[in-house]
């Protein structure tokens, strides 16, 4: 069988940890996995960045598929220019409630968070105009749209679910208006796909009030940054989850798909063996199901969720196990899944 190939952006703190931990995991697989580190801790972007990031690119441009863990940000973010450099336009995160996880909010949460990963008002810095004004422009360009509708229904479809589009455009006509006329053509190549359209304000109080309503939600860059960080607020962490980056082809296709756990580098505890991977472990599910390996990807989730429900985890969420304890246990729970 032919191996999957994936290229690892090898990062900065905890990275080797999060490293060792995914490596276990994959290695009781029943797959053929090859991976193609590319150097791009902190050390080597100092001793040239461009050089490395054309790595990058190189060999992503033969594998299209990639994982990274954290890096750290000094100057330019890497992640800024890996959204440059291969043109992702598209951000896909999913955020769900998590069983043994504390959460102050009772109620399930299932949300698959689609956003545009360009423009809105990030990719322009602003300006000062006098001393008691400051302006900045607001981006919305329909290809990147275009992808992330067809992405959202698409992925709707897959799983048996609606899309709900999201902005403010009954106040910012021109940008959020053009965003939503984008989704309603898209919508209607995908008839089969139940669609609503919410005010981006409302749809805050209704998740929170009624979250068993929701599951795609399709947004811009600015809207899809707060509700992710909502989300996970709601499931009561910020640091489990995982995302996919998309690059799309000429055709519609996903050209490159890079997957990260959404945590940072951690510094305080790099180096102690103690952190916890089960973000980087489910950014490698999420790989799984990219590359239509569904099974082993849904048996990869419910070996880590397995074992964080029966308290058999790390102790930033309440347990007692380092990182190769728990990377143990997820692997006994995989081999037994998989037998
Ligand atoms: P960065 O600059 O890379 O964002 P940071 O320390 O500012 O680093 P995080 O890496 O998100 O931000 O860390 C915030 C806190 O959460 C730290 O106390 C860290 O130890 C903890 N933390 C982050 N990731 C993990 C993890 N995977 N396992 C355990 N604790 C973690």
């Amino acid at each position: 069988m032919k191996a999957l190939v994936i290229t690892e952006l090898l990062g900065d703190g905890i990275g080797p940890e999060l490293r060792e931990s995914v490596h276990g995991v994959a290695g009781c697989l029943p797959l053929a996995i090859d991976f193609e580190p590319i150097d791009l801790s902190l050390e080597r972007r100092r001793a040239g960045a461009a050089a490395a990031y054309d790595e990058v690119v190189a060999s992503l441009a033969r594998t299209r598929l990639g994982l990274k863990y954290p890096t750290v940000t000094e100057g330019e973010s890497p992640n800024a220019v890996l959204r440059t450099r291969l043109g992702l336009s598209v951000i896909h995160r999913p955020v769900h409630s998590i069983p043994g996880i504390a959460s102050s909010f009772k109620e399930t949460v299932a949300l698959e968070i689609v956003r545009v990963a360009t423009g809105g008002t990030y990719d322009d810095p602003g300006q000062r105009i006098g001393q008691d004004v400051a302006v900045s422009l607001r981006i919305i360009e329909r290809r990147p749209c275009t992808e992330a509708a067809r992405f959202a229904f698409r992925l709707a479809r897959q799983h048996g679910l609606s899309v709900t589009s999201s902005s403010k455009h009954t106040i910012q006509r021109a940008t959020d208006g053009f965003f939503e006329a984008i989704v309603r053509e898209v919508a209607a190549e995908f008839p089969d796909v139940p669609h609503r359209v919410e005010l981006f304000d409302a749809l805050l109080a209704k998740i929170c009030l009624r979250p068993r309503e929701f599951s795609v939600v399709l947004t811009l860059n600015e809207y899809g940054d707060f509700l992710s960080d909502m989300a996970c607020g709601l499931i009561g962490s910020m640091g489990l989850g995982a995302s996919g980056n998309y690059s799309f082809a000429k055709s519609g296709e996903i050209d490159v798909a890079i997957f990260d756990p959404a945590g940072g580098t951690a510094p305080d505890i790099a180096g102690s063996g103690v952190c916890n991977p089960t973000a980087a472990l489910l950014a490698l599910a999420l790989l799984l199901e990219h590359a239509r390996h569904f099974e082993l990807a849904s048996r990869l989730r419910g070996a880590i969720l397995g074992a964080i429900a029966s308290g058999r985890t790390t102790r930033d969420v309440g347990g007692t196990l380092g990182t190769a304890a728990f990377t143990a246990c997820i692997r006994d729970a995989l081999a037994r899944a998989i037998a």
